[in-house]
């Protein structure tokens, strides 16, 4: 298909959509539009249910009601540990950081049960300014395998942790990962892009803090297994439960702490411990979630504009707004099926980019070329007019002459006569020839194949010419032609061209002004610039006609009134001639107070030089 003017303009369009939507997944709007899109195909995918690895000790509030509140809470988790010491879990992740000596009684307790855990994850945390670890006692410390960080994601819905936290000189995994590490006995393998630990890849960027969206377990699944300590104390029998398992102990009573965090699933706040429990899973059970490559969401948002675009620009009516309706559902559905296949794909842009080019195609379509083919049908109407009465007018002379030279081959006439008829036979003749000639010029000077003469010529002659061809005109409405100080300035150009040009602002003024009125012409030079003008006491016309008579067979309401014949096109020529002359048109009209035009012209003073003029 032919690209035309309009498929250009909506390609700039297009593109201008592309960025923005692009641009639109940094906007806090887009990114909380993501996020929302997130949380929404999260809850909406199931994946298959798994069989957990995780089993959380939770001190919820009776335990620690019976602990002697929070500052029994080293007591408890001594008491936890006790208690797990027995069962020979696979590893046991303690979810708090026990960085500051207390009394001595329950420190020495702690530190007895943790050296009763052969595998056992402690917690550090990045101090709040960045600077350096609060990691646990040393006294603690030495019992600990591993120590990780407990941090998450900052943000009011917690969807995925960082799984490397560092210092300028320290660096540490995430207490789920190191976890995760020790119940398989593994080292950690890295790379830029992912991390391997015990035959998984975790795909976990280094330039974004190894950041891993936890892939929370779904509701068709139960929630990671927990006993409380209350109840391993009323039955401990219950502590077998916790054989093999990974094992997250920590603080759930919501009076004891303020970590919890909002999941994209719970309506309720989820304990920090369960949350590093659930990124264990998301680890084991190697059920990652990747973002999508940035080629990958050009391509798409890409393809949804083009798409867009399409639609509008070669379709109509019902097929393309069915089209835009599958625009749509792929921009909804595609980011939803590659959800499914691990693939985060930011709906934003999609969206952006289907939504914002669908409703601008199809404004512009609407809006824009439905207008363009209105004028144009208006023109062709006018154009259709304009040819009519152009046949018309030719008709005038081609009659007068068929009658007079039919007269004068059948009838003797006086040699008066005879020459009378031979004079009007010439005189229309030469008419018409002019009327073809005007005609003929209008297309090719519209078409620019009009090739312009260099000639220099005086302003004044110009202006003398004109006014004496329309004399005649202006007597016969009896309507006088003043010229006022033209400068003696040189023009330099086609002189026919610019004849026809003043000769039609003079006609026009006096076809549209009254009789008994008054033409006046007048020059000045400007800069390097010669003005002249032609003002008349005529019909005149309000500014949004001002504003159109040069298009191509307008005539005002005012002149198809007056009774005068036109056709709407010398305006049309003059404002091509003078534009191809490097020049312009002005023009100044009150309705019934009259008009002027004025042609700005460069013009140089002094006697006429060379053609400086160049074929533009
Ligand atoms: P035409 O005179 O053949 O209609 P033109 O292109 O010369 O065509 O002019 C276009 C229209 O501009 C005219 O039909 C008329 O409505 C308006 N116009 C031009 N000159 C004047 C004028 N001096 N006073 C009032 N209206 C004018």
């Amino acid at each position: 298909m032919k690209l035309n003017r309009q498929h250009v303009e909506s390609t700039a369009l297009v593109l201008g959509f592309l960025a923005v939507a692009l641009a639109s997944s940094w906007t806090s709007l887009g990114m909380q539009i993501d996020k929302d899109a997130y949380d929404w195909m999260l809850r909406l995918y199931e994946p298959p249910p798994w069989k957990t690895e995780t089993m959380l000790l939770a001190i919820d509030e009776q335990s620690l009601q019976t602990s002697g509140g929070v500052r029994g809470l080293r007591t408890a988790f001594a008491e936890g540990l006790t208690f797990l010491a027995k069962t020979s879990p696979r590893v046991v992740a303690l979810d708090a950081t026990v960085a500051d000596t207390t009394d001595p009684e329950p420190d020495a307790a702690l530190g007895s049960a943790l050296r009763q855990i052969p595998r056992l994850v402690l917690a550090c945390e990045l101090l709040p300014d960045g600077s350096e670890f609060e990691d646990p006692l040393t006294r603690f410390q030495q019992w600990g395998a591993a120590i990780g960080h407990v941090h998450a994601d900052a943000d009011a819905v917690n969807r995925a942790i960082p799984l490397e936290k560092a210092t300028g000189k320290k660096r540490r995994w995430a207490l789920a990962l190191e976890a995760f590490r020790l119940s398989r006995n593994a080292q950690i393998v890295e790379s830029l892009n992912d991390l391997e630990v015990a035959g998984i890849v975790i795909p976990a960027r280094r330039a974004d803090s190894r950041r891993m969206w936890i892939r929370y377990l779904p509701p068709n699944m139960p929630a990671v297994p927990r006993i409380s300590l209350k109840q391993l104390r009323d039955n401990p029998a219950r502590a077998g439960e916790f054989r093999d398992k990974a094992v997250f102990l920590g603080v759930t009573a919501q009076t004891a702490t303020r970590d919890r965090l909002m999941t994209p699933y719970s309506g309720l706040p989820m304990a920090g411990v369960e949350i590093h429990a659930q990124a264990y899973e998301t680890i084991a059970q190697g059920r990652f979630l990747t973002p999508a490559p940035g080629w990958m969401e050009l391509a798409f948002c890409l393809l949804l504009t083009i798409a867009s675009w399409a639609a509008f620009t070669f379709l109509t009516g019902a097929r393309a707004y069915l089209s835009a309706a599958g625009v749509l559902a792929s921009a909804h559905a595609v980011p939803y099926f590659l959800f499914r296949n691990g693939t985060v794909f930011p709906y934003a842009p999609a969206l952006t980019s289907s939504w914002l080019t669908l409703v601008a195609s199809a404004a512009y379509q609407h809006f824009i070329v439905r207008r363009r083919m209105v004028r144009a049908e208006l023109d062709r109407g006018r154009y259709q007019q304009a040819m009519h009465f152009v046949t018309h007018e030719m008709r005038t002379p081609l009659t007068a002459i068929q009658g007079s030279s039919e007269l004068m081959g059948r009838y003797a006439l006086t040699e008066e006569k005879r020459k009378q008829m031979a004079q009007m036979i010439n005189s229309e003749s030469k008419r018409l020839g002019r009327m073809i000639e005007i005609f003929l010029n209008v297309e090719r000077l519209s078409a620019g194949e009009i090739e312009l003469k260099q000639e220099s010529f005086s302003a004044r002659e110009l202006v003398a010419i004109c006014v004496e061809r329309t004399l005649p005109l202006a007597e016969r409405k009896q309507i006088s032609v003043a010229v006022e100080n033209i400068p003696d300035e040189t023009l330099t150009g086609d002189r026919e061209l610019m004849e026809y040009a003043l000769y039609n602002l003079l006609t026009n003024a006096v076809k549209y002004s009254g009789a008994h009125t008054r033409v006046t012409v007048r020059g000045h030079r400007d800069g390097d610039r010669l003005r002249l003008s032609v003002e008349d006491q005529g019909i005149g016309m309000d500014e949004k006609e001002t504003r159109k008579i040069f298009q191509k067979f307008y005539r005002t309401s005012g002149a198809e009134q007056s009774g005068e014949t036109g056709t709407g096109i010398g305006l049309s020529i003059v404002e091509e001639i003078v534009t191809r002359h490097r020049g312009a048109i002005e023009v100044a009209s009150r309705p019934g107070e009259g008009s002027c035009f004025t042609l700005v012209l460069p013009a140089h003073s002094a006697a006429p030089q060379d053609a400086t003029l160049t074929n533009s």
